[in-house]
């Protein structure tokens, strides 16, 4: 199948690849010419583990091409995908200035009948407003073409996006077109061993799954963070009740680890936006607004634990930190909770000495030359002359550690985990001071 991409970031790419890597012919397109310049050399302007050899190799065949041209892009595919940004606007609700932009630029150079996929996570009546897009700028033509408009929502999770999107648990597709349901049954043939794989459903069920599910996934982070603080002034250990209560199947063991808080570029933003739209029919989400309250608060713990170790005078100590990421295995620094700690000591005069495997590019984007913040080339250097270190990020490289060495660089000697990597009594024997997150030991 020819098939269009509308946006090279996350998904349109991760998309793109997959699709060119079954057979299909993609050619992704993108406003952004430096990226495009970058990805048509074959450099990845994301770290995604997988994604550098799935462009590369498709590329190499011809399956997958580049452009910023959007009238050629047009032309190209019969399915049409739309996977651009759709960033928090001021109030919350889901900014669809470039999904509409994109539905303009289809209806003004399309010349025969087209599939519009809605893959951006959008709310519930977008497709409608794309639909009409279309029609008002072929009306404008007085051109009267064929065209339809799905929802076809992603669930890839960044880090693990290419085995999410070949192995996910399911495609949906929203739609009442049974010409659509041919294509997008074509289009993910090659993975669908179990029918029931392939949902479709109505197109505003459909869009709706989306934020459900996200807002469901963070609900179970926030709930057993809820849990974990609890936890901690009540003298229990929450990784035991997280085994206890995981056990049950109708509860389960996924996204129950307690944290600093969730982050990305994901979750904050569709519970807030899913928030938003509940306000808009006059309802109120009462369920959601204490999710991303929980998950606020949070995110200032980390800094509140360091503020009671230091007897609340910050000024002038240096923290050692490991993980700038929002999650292993990513370079996304959206929303991350490290964001939150990292400000909060700079404005109590603290200096941060950070490591991430990956986001360190990132962390000199956003925050630039200063004298509060050292970005160091290993775990080792994050916590030289240290007075404390504090764990952000689970990455893999932070979960084996010699504790005697560590004691000897820290000043203190504190370790604030806000991932639970440690057994606290293994910590506490070489002698250091562990606060971890709902270890019955509140600080
Ligand atoms: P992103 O910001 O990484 O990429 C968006 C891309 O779209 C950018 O490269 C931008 O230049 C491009 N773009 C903007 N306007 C354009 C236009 N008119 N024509 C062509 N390209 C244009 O975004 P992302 O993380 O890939 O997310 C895309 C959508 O998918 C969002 O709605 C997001 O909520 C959703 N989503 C993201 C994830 C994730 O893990 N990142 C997972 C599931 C769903």
């Amino acid at each position: 199948m020819r098939i269009t991409i509308f946006g090279t970031g996350y998904v349109g790419l991760v998309t793109g690849a997959c699709l060119a890597d079954v057979g299909h012919d993609v050619l992704c397109v993108d406003v952004d010419a430096d990226k495009i310049a970058r990805l048509e050399a074959g450099e990845i302007p994301i770290f995604e583990p997988g994604l550098e050899e799935l462009v590369t190799t498709n590329a190499a065949a011809g399956r997958l091409r580049f452009t910023t041209d959007a009238v050629s892009a047009v032309e190209f595919g019969t399915l049409q995908f739309i996977a651009v940004g759709t960033p928090p606007d001021e109030d919350g609700s889901a900014d669809l200035q470039y999904v509409l932009a994109v539905a303009e630029t289809i209806g003004r150079h399309m010349n025969g009948f087209k599939a519009v996929v809605d893959k951006s996570t959008v709310p519930v009546g977008t497709a409608d407003r794309v639909r009409e897009t279309i029609a008002n700028v072929l009306e404008e033509r007085g051109e009267a073409l064929d065209f339809e408009v799905c929802s076809n929502p992603e669930f890839l999770k960044e880090g693990a996006a290419i085995e999410d999107f070949t192995h996910g648990a399911r495609f949906v597709v929203g739609t009442d077109s049974e010409r659509v349901r041919e294509l997008m049954r074509e289009c993910y043939a090659p993975y669908i061993r179990l029918q029931e794989k392939l949902m479709f459903m109505d197109v505003r069920a459909a869009e709706l799954t989306k934020y459900a599910a996200n807002a469901m996934l963070a609900t179970k982070i926030s709930f057993i963070n809820e849990i974990a603080n609890l936890a901690e002034r009540l003298g229990a250990d929450v990784e035991q009740v997280r085994r206890g209560i995981g056990s049950d199947p109708r509860i389960g063991y996924h996204f129950i680890y307690p944290g600093c808080g969730y982050g990305g570029s994901c979750f904050p933003k569709d519970v807030r936006a899913l928030t938003r739209t509940a306000g808009e029919v006059q309802y109120q989400a009462q369920l959601l607004e204490a999710v991303e309250g929980v998950n606020h608060r949070q995110k200032q713990t980390l800094f509140e634990k360091l503020e009671r170790a230091f007897d609340g005078d910050l000024a002038g100590r240096t923290i050692g930190l490991w993980g700038l990421a929002f999650k292993p295995n990513t370079d996304d620094m959206r929303d991350a909770p490290s964001r939150t700690l990292m400000e909060a000591l700079w404005r109590a005069g603290a200096r941060v000495q950070a490591y991430d495997p990956e986001a360190m590019d990132e962390c000199r984007r956003l925050y630039g030359e200063r004298d509060d913040l050292a970005l160091v080339d290993s775990r080792e250097a994050a916590v030289q002359n240290a007075d404390a270190l504090v764990i952000c990020t689970e990455w893999k490289v932070f979960r084996m550690v010699d504790f005697d060495w560590l004691k000897q660089q820290l000043g203190l000697p504190v370790i604030v985990d806000g991932r639970n990597l440690y057994n606290p009594e293994t910590v506490r024997k070489a002698g250091l001071l562990y606060f971890a997150v709902g270890r019955g030991d509140s600080l």
